[in-house]
């Protein structure tokens, strides 16, 4: 059991500033949405998180009160509602700024089923989506194997034709909700090409190597496909088309890891100009001295500009349904994790020592972040993608 702590701030500093959500790009439900939501956070997470010793059983009580709240109709929508990212973001957003568990959680059942919303058949799509979406059952996404990650098409685990079905082999590994989750999409090398599959957690030959402890607790694994048996039923997309469905299941979730991101950050300049203007120093405040002023502007600004283009993001795939928004996720998914990191580095020196004893507020957000810098493609995959995008049309 891991025995780290995560934040749980007790309900959203007076000092956020929510001037954003006047921006164009919002509607009056997204406005509603945020109220509503940082209420809901503000009342029952500390209460779901206060104490936490156990990330697997936090995770499984947070999926099961967003679901019985209809948050995860976001993440898992109903039938013929599709996806609106501009809600999934600011969801990801308040969820982290209030607890990075608890945005975890939200994420993964939809990282878990998207695959399923976007391309499964009506079968599929009634079997697993309901559970996922009421919170009753949890979701994994297994892309990623010791031998590759930035190197998706380096893939090993193999699907082979079966009788009914086919025979999965292979090891998946850092795999989020590895161990404690219901079903997987999982992707397989089939023949020259890739095909996704939806597995119970109970299919015969998928076995738990090990869970992973990591930076900052959360449920992970690796996972080994011995042999493991699917019916033909569990193909996703048809066969061979498996880097369609991850591909677009990422584009839709990409700019929403910026927004948790966002949401960490938001937290970190939150935590920051409290402890500055309540810090005396010199005859003065912390907040008094113009480096810190320097800092804290630079902070709002890489806020601003993390905001501005993941909601850009946001709002480009939601007006254009199913097109792919490939750069403008890319760069969203890369300002912001690298801005927040910046910004909660900064809130780390803004509280001194005290912002490095373990269990303080910018302890964990300085933790948190870090994973996201690379895991839905590290900075460095995004920024080839934003040049290929421009180089496409010489
Ligand atoms: C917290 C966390 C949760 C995760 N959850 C999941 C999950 O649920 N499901 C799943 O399938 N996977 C998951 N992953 C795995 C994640 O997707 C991979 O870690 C990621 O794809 C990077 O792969 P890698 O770790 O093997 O790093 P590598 O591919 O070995 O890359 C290492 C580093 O190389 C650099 N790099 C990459 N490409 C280039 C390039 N072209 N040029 C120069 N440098 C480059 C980058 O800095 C990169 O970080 C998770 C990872 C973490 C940390």
């Amino acid at each position: 059991m891991l025995t780290e702590r995560i934040f749980v701030p007790d309900g959203e500093s007076a000092l956020s500033d929510k001037s954003y959500l006047a921006w164009p790009w919002f509607e009056d439900r997204h406005r509603e949405l945020a109220a509503q939501l940082q209420d809901w956070a503000a009342a029952k997470l500390p209460a779901l998180l206060g104490d936490h010793r156990d990330p697997d059983a936090s995770c499984r009580k947070v999926v099961a009160a967003l679901g019985e709240a209809g948050w995860l109709d976001l993440a898992v929508p109903g039938e013929g509602a599709g996806f609106d990212l501009r809600s999934i973001c600011l969801a990801r957003e308040i969820l982290a700024r209030h607890a990075a568990l608890a945005d975890f959680a939200f994420a993964m059942q939809g990282l878990g089923t998207a695959s399923i919303t976007l391309f499964g058949t009506p079968q599929q799509r009634a079997r697993w989506l309901p559970g996922a979406r009421s919170g009753r059952h949890l979701t994994g996404f297994a892309l990623s194997e010791p031998d590759a990650g930035s190197d998706v098409a380096a893939m090993g685990t193999r699907a082979r034709e079966a009788p009914g079905g086919f025979r999965l082999s292979g090891i998946k590994t850092w795999i989020s909700n590895g161990g404690i989750a219901d079903q997987y999409v999982m992707f397989a090398r089939d023949g020259e090409k890739y095909t996704a599959f939806a597995v119970a957690a109970d299919a015969p030959g998928l076995k738990l190597v090990e869970r992973i402890e990591i930076i900052a607790p959360h449920p992970m694994a690796t996972l080994q496909f011995d042999d493991c048996f699917v019916p033909e039923d569990a193909v996703i997309g048809g066969r061979g088309a498996g880097m369609r469905v991850a591909l677009g299941t990422l584009d839709v979730f990409r700019p929403s890891v910026g927004a948790a991101a966002l949401g960490l950050a938001r937290r970190a300049l939150d935590e920051s100009l409290s402890r500055a203007i309540g810090r005396p120093m010199f005859g003065a405040r912390l907040a008094d001295l113009q480096l810190t002023q320097v800092k804290l502007a630079e902070m709002a600004l890489k806020v601003d500009a993390a905001a501005l283009l993941v909601y850009r993001a946001a709002w480009a795939r939601d007006r254009g349904g199913q097109q792919r928004i490939t750069r403008e996720a890319a760069m969203a998914k890369l300002y912001a994790t690298e801005a927040a990191q910046e910004i909660i580095d900064d809130a780390v020196q803004i509280w001194g020592a005290a912002g490095v004893r373990s269990g303080a507020v910018v302890e964990s957000l300085y933790r948190e972040i870090r994973a996201m810098r690379i895991y839905e493609g590290a900075s460095e995959v995004q920024k080839i993608v934003i040049a290929r995008s421009l180089l496409k049309s010489e």
